[in-house]
């Protein structure tokens, strides 16, 4: 198994490597968050081993057991649905929150963050295609609360995010991840704010969203091979 991590995370950089090259970027401006939800801490302890310090996890009750059980060299982003009765617990232990979809929970993470005298670092989850079914801001939405969003001064807004429609090849998602790059533009220009990462890319489509600017891709089966459980995606359903 250790074997088999450390070879698919050499392809795996490779691949970010290779996207970045042929998009004229360079490959340190896209950050690699290992997904490891759904797998033991011993997977995460061998990918360590070869050199991944960056992981992603997407239900807090899992992190909370698996984080400790880790060196504390590692460092953890939060990608998965995050419940507002969850915040308190949430904020220690992860350095980026990929998915702020919700102007109740950005609230609710702003007051937490008061209390523990924190400030977050965050993303904005954008529901790029409207789907009913997806958690995330509408564009037309998250351009209304924005100013609002910029008021809190706890939280360190420092990009979007974005997990697009389910396709069946990855050059179908691209337009997806160039929606959220405009997007992007068109909310610094309006607002006045540098939002820098873009994070969006699974195993499945991080190529393309590379292409696209991604600055975070959130990789998983490409690493860990399948996960035991049917694991949540994202779906709100
Ligand atoms: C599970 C998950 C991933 C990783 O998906 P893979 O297809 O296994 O790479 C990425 N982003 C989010 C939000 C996820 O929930």
């Amino acid at each position: 198994m250790p074997e088999e991590i450390e070879e698919r995370l050499e392809r795996v950089r490779a691949e970010i490597a290779e996207a970045a090259k042929k998009a004229g970027r360079r490959s340190e401006e896209i950050d690699l968050v290992a997904v490891s939800k759904g797998h033991p801490a011993e997977k995460v302890r061998c990918a360590m081993q070869a050199g991944q310090l960056l992981f992603g996890e997407s239900k807090v009750q899992e992190a909370r057991a698996k984080i400790p059980s880790l060196p504390a060299h590692a460092r953890w982003h939060f990608i998965g649905h995050l419940q507002r009765n969850k915040v308190r617990q949430a904020l220690p232990l992860f350095e980026l929150i990929h998915s702020v979809d919700s102007y109740e929970l950005a609230e609710q993470l702003s007051r937490a963050a008061m209390e523990a005298g924190m400030f977050p670092r965050v993303l904005l989850e954008v529901n790029v295609a409207g789907e009913a079914t997806k958690f995330g801001f509408r564009p037309e939405q998250l351009t209304r609360y924005m100013k609002q969003l910029l008021e809190m001064e706890r939280l360190e807004i420092s990009g979007l995010m974005t997990i697009p429609p389910f396709v069946d090849e990855p050059e179908k998602a691209r337009r997806y991840f160039e929606q959220l790059r405009r997007f992007r533009d068109t909310l610094e220009e309006e607002f006045g704010v540098k939002l820098p990462s873009l994070s969006m890319g699974m195993s499945g489509d991080f190529a393309v969203a590379i292409e696209e600017g991604a600055t975070l891709v959130r990789v998983g089966t490409a690493i860990f091979g399948p996960r035991m459980k049917r694991e949540f995606t994202g779906d709100a359903s």
